[in-house]
C-alpha cells in the first residue's frame, strides 16, 4: 500500500472532502490484499471503500470544499454538511418504516416484517461494518441520521413475535454487519430461536460483509473459534444456517485468508450465499459477475442476488440503467455452468416485493400474431416478475413495464400500454388491487 501522501493529491483532496458528508471507513486488510494500487483510482475496491470527487454534484463538492479552504467554523461546516446530506435522499423508500411488527398494539423496533415467511431482525449491537461500502444504503445510519432507531437490544420481542406468528420460518440477522458482534453477543440473539419451542424456525440468515473485509474473524481472531461452534451449533440444533456473504467483486474471493474463511465456515455445516449489488465502477459488466460467480461456486458458494443499486446517497455517480442491468445479468448468466445459475436478478427491492427485470421485449416477439394494426411491432417493454411479494399471490407474476433506457429505479417504471396502471400498489398509499390483464387484454382496451 503507498502511503497516503504519495496518492495523487487531487485524489486525496476529494476523498478529503467527500469524507465530511459520506461515512468512510476501511481498514489494512482491504488496502493490503484488495486493492491494486497501481490501478488507482479505477481500481474496483478503490471505488468501493474511498469516498470519490463525482459521488457529489459539483457545487456539493464546492460548498464543502470551500468551508473547508476559508477555515470555516465547525458549526459552518456541519451547517453545509447537513445540508448536503439531506439532498442525498437520506431516507429511501420506507424500508425500515414501512414493515415493522406491531404486537398487542406496540410497536417492535429493530425487527421488519415484509414477506410472510421471513422476519429481518437488527441486533443493536451489529449496525456497523469493519469497512463501510461507499454506495451502502444505510449510509444515513454510519453518519448518524437515523441513529439506531432499527435495532433491537435482544431477540425477546422476536420470540415473542414469532410465536404470534406461526407462518414465520426464517430469521435473516442483519445490519450494519452482524458479524461485527462477539460471538457471545451474536449468541444471545441465536439461541433462543434454537429451542425446541421454536420449531418453526427452519433457516437462519446471517447478512455480512466480513468474508470479504475481514475474514480472519472466521479463521486466526481469537473469537474465531467461538464464532464457529456457534455455527455448528444452529446446524446441530437441525436448522439450516445459511450465511449472506456480500460479495461484490471476483477479487475478494482472491486472498488465501478469504478462501479459508469460506472453507471454515463450510465445515460447520452452514452454506454461504453470495450477493451484491450491481453497481458502476464496481461491478458493472459481465465479465466481472460470470467470474464472481464461476469462482464462487468453485468454492462451495451459491449465487444469490443481483441486485439494483437503491435511490440513496451518491446514486447519479453508482447508477446502472435498469436496460443495462438486464443485460449484464443475462450476458453472465449464460456464460455459466448450470451449478451458478442460482443467481436472481437484478432485482430492486421496492414497495410491492422485490422485482426483477426478466428482458427487454418488443410488442412482436410477445405478441406475434395477435398483435393489433395500430401498435408499433418495434416498441420496447421491460418484462418484469415478483421474485418476493407482500402478497404472497403476486410471487411470479410477471408485469410489463414502459421502456426507458435511463430508468434505473423502480419509481420511474411507467406501465406499458396507455389506460393501464400498475395492478399492484406502488405506494404505501393506494389500494391493494391484484393482478388484473394480460397484455393482449391491454392492448385490445
Ligand atoms: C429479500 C428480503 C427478504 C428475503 O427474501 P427471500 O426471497 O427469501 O430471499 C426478506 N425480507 C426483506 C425485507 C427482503 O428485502
Ligand atoms: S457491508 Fe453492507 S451494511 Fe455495511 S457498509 Fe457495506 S453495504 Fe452497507
Amino acid at each position: 500500500m503507498p502511503q497516503w501522501n504519495r496518492i495523487d493529491p487531487d485524489l486525496r483532496q476529494g476523498i478529503d472532502v467527500v469524507s465530511r458528508v459520506l461515512p468512510f471507513r476501511t481498514n489494512c486488510y482491504v488496502l493490503e490484499n484488495l486493492i491494486e494500487w497501481s490501478n488507482v483510482p479505477d481500481d474496483p475496491i478503490f471505488q468501493l471503500v474511498f469516498p470519490q470527487r463525482g459521488m457529489l454534484y459539483p457545487e456539493q463538492f464546492r460548498a464543502v470544499e470551500s468551508t473547508l479552504w476559508k477555515g470555516g467554523s465547525l458549526e459552518e461546516l456541519a451547517r453545509v454538511v447537513s445540508r448536503v446530506r439531506l439532498e442525498l435522499n437520506p431516507h429511501p423508500g420506507g424500508q425500515l418504516t414501512h414493515n415493522v411488527p406491531v404486537l398487542e398494539g406496540r410497536p417492535l423496533p429493530g425487527l421488519q416484517h415484509k414477506y410472510a415467511e421471513t422476519v429481518l431482525l437488527f441486533p443493536a449491537q451489529g449496525q456497523t461494518c469493519h469497512v463501510y461500502c461507499t454506495y451502502c444504503f444505510r449510509w444515513a445510519q454510519f453518519v448518524g441520521i437515523e441513529g439506531l432507531r432499527f435495532a433491537t437490544p435482544s431477540t425477546s420481542d422476536l420470540v415473542a413475535y414469532l410465536k404470534a406468528h406461526p407462518e414465520i420460518t426464517d430469521v435473516l440477522i442483519t445490519g450494519g454487519d452482524p458479524m461485527i458482534m462477539q460471538a457471545a453477543q451474536l449468541r444471545r440473539y441465536i439461541e433462543p430461536l434454537l429451542s425446541p419451542e421454536l420449531e418453526q424456525v427452519r433457516n437462519i440468515r446471517i447478512g455480512t460483509k466480513a468474508l470479504t473485509t475481514w475474514p480472519s474473524r472466521f479463521t486466526s481472531n481469537p473469537d474465531a473459534d467461538a464464532c464457529l461452534r456457534l455455527f455448528e451449533e444452529i446446524v446441530a440444533a437441525d436448522r439450516h444456517l445459511a450465511v449472506m456473504g456480500h460479495y461484490s467483486h471476483p477479487v475478494e474471493l482472491e486472498p488465501e485468508t478469504a478462501r479459508a474463511a469460506v472453507r471454515r465456515v463450510r465445515s460447520t455445516g452452514a452454506e454461504i450465499r453470495m450477493q451484491a449489488p450491481l453497481v458502476k465502477h464496481i461491478n458493472d459488466s459481465a465479465d466481472v459477475w460470470a467470474a464472481l460467480w464461476r469462482t464462487g461456486v468453485r468454492l462451495g458458494l451459491v449465487p444469490y442476488y443481483m441486485f439494483v443499486e437503491r435511490d440513496t446517497g451518491p446514486r447519479n455517480y453508482f447508477e446502472v440503467p435498469l436496460a443495462r442491468a438486464c443485460e449484464i445479468f443475462k450476458e453472465a448468466f449464460s456464460r455459466v455452468s448450470g451449478l451458478a445459475r442460482t443467481a436472481k436478478g437484478p432485482a430492486m427491492s421496492a414497495f410491492p416485493g422485490k422485482v426483477r427485470i426478466l428482458d427487454v421485449r418488443t410488442l412482436r416477439e410477445i405478441l406475434g400474431d395477435e398483435l393489433v394494426p395500430s401498435s408499433d411491432p418495434e416498441q420496447r417493454v421491460f418484462l418484469c416478475d415478483f421474485i418476493q411479494a407482500r402478497d404472497p399471490a403476486w410471487i411470479g407474476r410477471t408485469f410489463f413495464a414502459a421502456f426507458d433506457p435511463r430508468a434505473a429505479w423502480f419509481d420511474q417504471l411507467k406501465p406499458a400500454f396507455r389506460n393501464q396502471s400498475f395492478p399492484f400498489p406502488t405506494k404505501s398509499e393506494g389500494q391493494l388491487s391484484l393482478f388484473g390483464s394480460s397484455v393482449a387484454e391491454a392492448l385490445l382496451h
